[in-house]
């Protein structure tokens, strides 16, 4: 028999029915070996044989602002359930915690973003983006206007209308027609400048944004979707003029932006909102995960009011949510979790991390198999190649060696997209422990003889 407790259970026969009865996300099939989490605190997890790991990848996906295990967000999540657990938000129903919840984000929001919508997650507040910007232009008389333009490298989700916006190909073979009317461009990468034939890269991509535009029509376009920053696609920055000269152009041809902040959205990168720092007045702005530091599921559309008021005005009905949308539980954590966010200064953290990281790379930036290491907030990217000269990136594989030899013998939990090794811990990360997820990289990268594709024993 097994123990109601899981932490009691022996954790073979944990990773056992996790093998046999889960199907993850973005599951490897040729992996068998299983990491069965059980407690938090801080940026400390432990797994189920009692195993301590340091998480310099907040909860293993770029959430966990506040850190694990915080009492005040059990207890605003208890006092909810007890009130009152769910109550729809649809039609003109609503209940207290999401409209305070909606207040606080229009205030913290870049201004002129006054609606907010809630979704359970950041696919489904892309999906819910993109029917918006389509909605608006129709409802204004421009119902030809569909396309939607995002770029390779971007992630934003892996539903049918987010996974085809997504730039990572594998998502979108073998499952039938993908969304159509989507196109994409190439994004900044400022670290492979090959990519742009020798212009400049700005001056490149705003080329091809124009023949792009020119090709599908102005009037067929409804709206472009970037991150800020491209998370999932490496972490690659771009260079300070490209989102305010692609906002330009974008405008004059009637185009929507749309910032996908699901990674970069409070406080990742050192403010509540990237995209505004960056240049982008979006307008629309999509977030989840640090909304609730994924104590429980919630995302957020920020967008201007006269969205909102196109596509639900006068006389006219919006036909879309979810049973969840809004979830007063949800809406109590992520208030409570706001408050920590200020009354903890963590959007300084982020920047006093960002320095920790900067410092304590600067020896792996040295190594023969680092190409590149890019720093933006509390996240980092460092990007492995096979040859420092020619910038060949290692293979995914061996990236892939590098995060499991960092997780088996430094007990540090990073991952890797691609060549690039990933950081992005909860903002309470502290400067002992941004040294230690340093100097273990270093060592683990010390060790690896990129020529023979292997990491010597230590
Ligand atoms: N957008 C961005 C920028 C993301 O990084 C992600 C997930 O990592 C998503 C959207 C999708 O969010 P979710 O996994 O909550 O559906």
């Amino acid at each position: 028999t097994i123990s109601s407790t899981p932490s009691t259970r022996p954790a073979a026969l944990l990773e056992d029915l996790d093998r046999r009865h889960v199907l993850h996300p973005h599951e490897r099939g040729h992996r068998s070996q299983r990491r069965v989490m059980v407690r938090g605190q801080g940026s400390t997890v432990w797994d189920a044989s009692g195993r301590e790991f340091l998480d310099a990848l907040g909860g293993g996906i770029w959430v966990a602002q506040v850190g694990h295990g915080r009492q005040e967000l059990a207890d605003a999540a208890a006092r909810q359930i007890s009130e009152l657990a769910h109550f729809t938000s649809f039609f003109e129903y609503g209940t207290d915690k999401s409209a305070l919840l909606a207040e606080r984000l229009t205030t913290l929001a870049p201004a002129g973003m006054d609606r907010v919508f809630f979704t359970c997650s950041g696919s489904e507040a892309v999906d819910t983006a993109l029917k918006l910007a389509r909605l608006h232009h129709h409802h204004r008389g421009e119902p030809d206007r569909n396309w939607i333009i995002a770029r390779h490298y971007g992630y934003h989700g892996t539903t049918y209308g987010s996974g085809t916006a997504t730039g990572i190909p594998n998502m979108q073979v073998a499952v039938g027609p993908n969304l159509p009317h989507v196109e994409k461009v190439m994004p900044p990468y400022p670290y492979r400048p090959e990519m742009y034939g020798g212009q400049g890269t700005t001056e490149f991509l705003l080329n091809e944004l124009s023949e792009t535009i020119e090709r599908l029509g102005a009037g067929n376009i409804a709206a472009m979707i970037g991150e800020p920053v491209l998370g999932g696609g490496g972490v690659i920055a771009p260079p300070a003029d490209y989102w305010p000269r692609v906002r330009e152009l974008l405008r004059s041809h009637g185009i929507l932006l749309i910032a996908d902040e699901v990674i970069t959205g409070y406080g990742r990168i050192g403010s509540w909102f990237d995209s505004a720092p960056r240049g982008m007045d979006a307008d629309i702005i999509t977030t989840a995960k640090g909304l609730t530091s994924g104590y429980v599921p919630m995302g957020a559309v920020l967008m201007r009011e006269e969205i909102a008021a196109s596509v639900a005005g006068g006389e006219r009905d919006f036909f879309h949510g979810h049973t969840y949308s809004g979830h007063p539980v949800a809406a109590a954590v992520a208030l409570a979790n706001l408050d920590i966010i200020e009354k903890e200064s963590l959007l300084a953290r982020s920047l006093a991390i960002s320095e920790w990281f900067r410092t304590g790379l600067a020896g792996a930036a040295e190594l023969p198999s680092v190409g590149d290491v890019r720093v933006e907030g509390a996240m980092a990217g460092i990007e492995l190649v096979a040859d420092k000269a020619t910038r060949e990136p290692v293979t995914d594989t061996l990236a892939l060696a590098v995060a499991d030899e960092l997780y088996e013998t430094h007990g540090v939990i990073t991952r890797n997209y691609g060549p690039t090794l990933v950081l992005s811990p909860p903002l309470v990360f502290e400067r002992a422990e941004a040294e230690r997820t340093t100097s273990a990289i270093t060592e683990v990268l010390g060790r690896l003889d990129v020529a023979s594709g292997r990491i010597a024993p230590r």
